[in-house]
């Protein structure tokens, strides 16, 4: 029996997972996808905001103001990218500039440090290419960078190190309780447990419903985006963001803490909860409000597009609280934006919760705080690279030659624990394929490596989610291949990336 479960791997529930590893319990994480973070948490704009833009007195604001500072220890102690390279709402009139004062404002409510409202020549100055149309921002230095799904892959690592099982693969299908205990069922297991966390993103309000009455609904709200090259990468310094609507923050321009560009999101609703898909009216709003900020957007070097789901709820802020019908049972929910940079702050939340759930919480103490040590072999001096290879010539032998992305590094991804098992996953945890040719060269080579070192045959290795197979069959027929018998490569089916 389990003391917690946690449904869905995403920010929130890795993040709460290894913070209750901090303590003698016994924690299943269980998610429906075949990797961690496939949900919201692989598609957002990555931004750790300051928090001046959340109503003062809402959990977001009170969790995007804990959440944001967290952030240091907890990227470096991980090994995760981050980097706190401040934020700039612009504005073009005086309107703008009444609402950058009540951002401001807003900002000092919920107690943002390091902010200011700049004119335009020190705006120049921080963001030389910007709009000259520009008269001035406010300027937020807290606001940082990070990466998103490697820091919820950390975090899952980080708290399987600690204790806590992994179960991919897993879509919960119905929750009873009987006497004070819970009874999981996914598609092919049962679990027990005392308390059960729902960390369900966009279908929150679905597995709410599995074992309590309808208390909120999430509506999702569809995001787009651009990814440039990192050619294109020294256009912009900061995260910069309109003055925000009411549909959110505004479409931003930004660079990625690997150097790329992202630009987006616009904001629509959809009435599905796996409504991903780009679309050409949504790329056309952004390509063209983006313009507003930068006039020379340099979009023939996008490189990918995307789209990510908000779980806009209908109560307006976060839901993180026991059900008030099911003891033990807890709702995550309607974690929209700041969902990422209120993560760790949710995470310590939810242990005050379970504090009061479960009998006094015994500390771990042998919790570890830091991650198995993950190699990012371009990154090394030569020195360092020479000595790694004669330690393991798989680092000498570049697979993804956009990102110098190596082989050593490949089956590392795929043997750690919450080890990747497709394209993508391998891509979100060592980054082949995310270069400018997308993984048209090193995709097949990725693929005979995760066959070999998962003992499969190379047509079973999947692009990303469960319904994502690459290879179709052989290019020849068996009699062709009879007498050609030296030809086997199989097919690559064209792949959306
Ligand atoms: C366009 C956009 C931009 C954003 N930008 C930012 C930003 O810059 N900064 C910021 O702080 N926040 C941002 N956010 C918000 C942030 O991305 C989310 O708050 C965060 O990722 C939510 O994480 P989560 O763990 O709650 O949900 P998810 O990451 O969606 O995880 C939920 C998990 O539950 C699993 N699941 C669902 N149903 C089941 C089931 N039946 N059984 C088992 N598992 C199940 C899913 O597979 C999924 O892995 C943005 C969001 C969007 C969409």
């Amino acid at each position: 029996m389990f003391d917690i479960l946690i449904i869905g791997a995403g920010i929130c529930g890795t993040s709460i997972a290894r913070e209750l590893t901090r303590f003698k319990l016994k924690i299943a994480l269980v998610d429906k996808e075949n990797d961690v973070s496939n949900g919201t948490t692989k598609a957002n704009s990555a931004i750790i905001h300051a928090g001046y833009d959340p109503k003062p007195g809402t959990l977001m604001a009170e969790l995007n103001s804990r959440g944001n500072p967290m952030f240091d220890t907890l990227c470096s102690r991980l090994q995760v990218p981050f980097k706190r390279i401040g934020s700039l709402v612009l504005a073009f009139n005086d309107t703008d500039l009444k609402t950058l004062g009540k951002l401001y404002k807003q900002g000092i409510q919920n107690r943002i440090s390091k902010m200011e409202i700049i004119d335009r020549d020190q705006l120049r100055n921080l963001e030389p290419e910007i709009n000259p149309a520009a008269i001035g921002a406010l300027y937020a230095q807290t606001a940082g960078i990070v990466g998103p799904w490697e820091l919820a892959i950390a975090l899952a690592e980080n708290a399987i190190d600690n204790g806590a099982e992994l179960y991919l693969n897993s879509p919960v299908v119905s929750i009873n309780k009987v006497d004070k205990v819970f009874t999981v069922t996914t598609d092919s297991a049962q679990f027990r447990s005392k308390v059960v966390i729902n960390c369900a993103g966009v279908q929150a309000d679905k597995i709410n419903n599995l074992i309590a009455p309808p208390e909120f609904k999430i509506m999702p709200r569809r995001g787009e985006y651009y990814v440039l090259d990192k050619t294109a990468g020294k256009m912009v310094r900061h995260v910069v963001f309109q003055p925000p609507g009411d549909l959110g923050k505004g479409v931003l321009v930004t660079p990625t803490v690997h150097g790329n560009v992202l630009i987006g999101p616009n904001s629509e609703r959809v009435s599905r909860d796996d409504a991903i898909e780009t679309t050409a009216q949504g790329l056309e709003y952004i390509q063209k409000t983006a313009q507003q900020s930068f006039t020379n957007i340099p979009l023939h070097q996008t490189i990918n597009i995307f789209a990510g789901l908000r779980a806009e709820p209908d109560t307006g802020d976060f839901i993180i609280a026991e059900s008030p019908t099911v003891k033990g049972f807890i709702n995550i929910a309607g974690i929209k934006s700041p969902g990422l940079s209120a993560a760790p702050a949710i995470a310590e939340k939810v242990v005050g919760i379970v504090d009061s759930i479960l009998p006094a919480l015994k500390p771990n103490q042998d919790f570890i705080e830091t991650r198995r040590e993950i190699i990012h072999f371009a990154e090394l001096s030569d020195k360092a690279k020479a000595r790694l290879i004669k330690k393991d010539p798989r680092y000498a032998r570049i697979i993804c030659r956009c990102e110098n992305i190596t082989e050593g590094e490949i089956v590392d991804a795929i043997h750690r624990n919450a080890g990747a098992t497709t394209v993508d996953s391998v891509k979100r945890r060592v980054r082949p394929g995310t270069g400018r040719c997308q993984g048209g060269f090193c995709m097949p080579r990725v693929i005979e490596i995760l066959a070999r070192e998962q003992n499969q045959e190379m047509d079973n290795i999947l692009k990303d989610g469960l319904n994502s197979p690459v290879l179709t069959g052989m290019t020849k027929s068996e009699e062709i291949r009879e007498s050609e018998p030296a030809f086997t490569a199989p097919q690559l089916k064209e792949v959306e990336c």
